[in-house]
């Protein structure tokens, strides 16, 4: 007969925190840590299939810092590209 006993046992993962902002620009700290309550400025690509049972999907994304982000706007602007003004009170 083999008696088994039940025990609890802590297991160490490792997980990764994204505790430092850099602009994917110019490399600097972005220092505001509001970044992605009020000052959001992030281009982001997403390509895949989203379905209710479940989808694939692929991210591209940049953080800017305040400075290099109207750098990217101008530089897009100049290519043609037309940013939509959203305001929102809430
Ligand atoms: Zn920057």
């Amino acid at each position: 007969m083999i008696k088994e006993t039940k025990r609890k046992v802590m297991k160490e993962v490792e997980i990764t925190e994204r505790t430092e902002y850099l602009c994917d620009l110019c490399k600097e700290e972005i220092m505001d840590r509001s970044f992605f309550s009020r000052d959001s400025f992030r281009v982001k690509l997403t390509r895949g299939e989203v379905f209710p049972e479940g989808g694939s999907t692929v991210t591209e994304q940049a953080y800017f810092c305040e400075k290099c982000a109207g750098t990217i706007k101008t530089t897009l602007e100049s290519i043609g590209v037309v940013f939509e003004m959203i305001e929102k009170d809430y």
